[in-house]
């Protein structure tokens, strides 16, 4: 740290991101993206002629792309912003509406404390029910703005829409961000609701469902002035905020959703077959509706899984947080990553229990 560094952010602890690794992994199933390419139309579209272009600052209404977006939805453009990620849309929304503070669960996406740090908005974590399940009625009258990520990460569960529609009328003068980062995998969105409910902000990205991480798109919806207050922010901060490309290649997923609906059509039945396996093996595992499992086994130490498998060139994810220390979250990748994983925790079961046999006979 230098001693020019603002005070304000002496103690900003960074989010720290999934490793991105570089030595030969075999199978990356750590930050949850896409096993599968982008589609046809994406590839076709990222050309010479789309390159050439780059010399051109990009739209800064980025009017294409909320279009687009909003004929998918079924909503207004008036009704959309889009962003770079939908991390940027989640800040730009703590930066508008979290004056009041902000509310998250105890386990949730990690960049919401981030964020709150970083704008100097107080937050107060509630914790989930032990079954990791949100309980609303924690959720009533809270005098803030409330973020709630559905389906959760990293627990992947979920909650029905009559359920968020609960914590929307209990918070009438505050924001309730949605974070539906992982509805595309079998779950209900709430999109529809935004019409009826003048504060609800939802956010989605096209990162995980949309193969496209690395092109960094996402947006938010919501009634107009909502979205109005979001475009003020993006424009006094960077109103090119998407690059040419990333807008093109987004532009170009929406038009082929046959494509993306079968992507993550098999990503879940994947997922189902890799609980069921996880389960045989005796995990415990939650009832994940995004692209990642959740499990936890009482025969191995979460951290020695992730040790373990990461030497058999497995990447997951296993946080350092005291209440899911034993867990692991494991992205849902191709069949066939899940068969290689499956049976390297086989054998990290089988080497677990003959050296426990041995020290017992020794
Ligand atoms: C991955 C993720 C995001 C952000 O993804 P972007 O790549 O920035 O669009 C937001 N929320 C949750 C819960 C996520 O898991």
């Amino acid at each position: 740290m230098s001693q020019f560094l603002n005070p304000a952010f002496r103690t900003l602890e960074p989010y720290v991101p999934g490793e991105q690794p570089r030595e030969k992994i075999f199978v990356k199933l750590n930050t949850n993206e896409s096993p599968y390419p982008p589609g046809r139309k994406v590839i076709e579209a990222i050309n010479a002629e789309a390159v050439q272009d780059l010399r051109l600052y990009e739209d800064p209404t980025n009017r294409l792309l909320n279009e687009t977006l909003a004929g998918t939805l079924g909503i207004s453009p008036e009704n959309v912003v889009s962003t770079c990620g939908s991390d940027e849309a989640i800040n730009l929304a703590i930066m508008a509406f979290g004056h009041d503070g902000l509310a998250f669960p105890d386990l949730t996406y990690g960049f919401y404390k981030v964020y709150a740090d970083l704008n100097h908005m107080p937050y107060r974590t509630i914790p989930l029910k032990d079954d990791f399940s949100v309980d609303v009625s924690d959720y009533a009258h809270l005098g803030r703005m409330i973020l709630i990520a559905n389906p959760n990460a990293p627990t992947g569960l979920y909650l029905t829409p009559d359920r968020i529609e609960c914590i929307l009328k209990e918070n009438p003068d505050h924001v309730v961000l949605v974070d539906e980062a992982y509805i595309r995998f079998g779950s209900e969105s709430v999109v529809p609701l935004i019409s009826r409910y003048r504060n609800l902000l939802v956010t989605r990205t096209f990162s995980k469902s949309h193969s496209l991480a690395g092109a960094r798109v996402g947006f938010a919806a919501g009634d107009r002035d909502l979205i109005a207050d979001m475009e003020r922010i993006r424009n006094s901060m960077n109103p090119y905020n998407i690059s040419r490309l990333s807008q093109t290649a987004a532009v170009e997923a929406l038009r082929e959703p046959e494509y993306y609906n079968e992507c993550c059509r098999k990503v879940a039945e994947t997922r189902e077959w890799t609980k069921q396996q996880l389960k045989d093996l005796g995990f415990e595992v939650t009832d994940s509706r995004t692209n990642f499992v959740f499990a936890q086994s009482s025969d191995i130490d979460g951290a020695e899984l992730y040790r373990k498998l990461r030497e058999k060139g497995i990447l997951v994810r296993h946080f350092n947080h005291e209440r899911i220390r034993n867990y692991n979250r494991i992205s849902v990748g191709t069949q066939a990553d899940m068969e290689f994983l499956i049976n390297a925790v086989k054998e990290v079961l089988d080497e677990e229990k003959n050296s426990a046999d041995q020290q017992k006979n020794s």
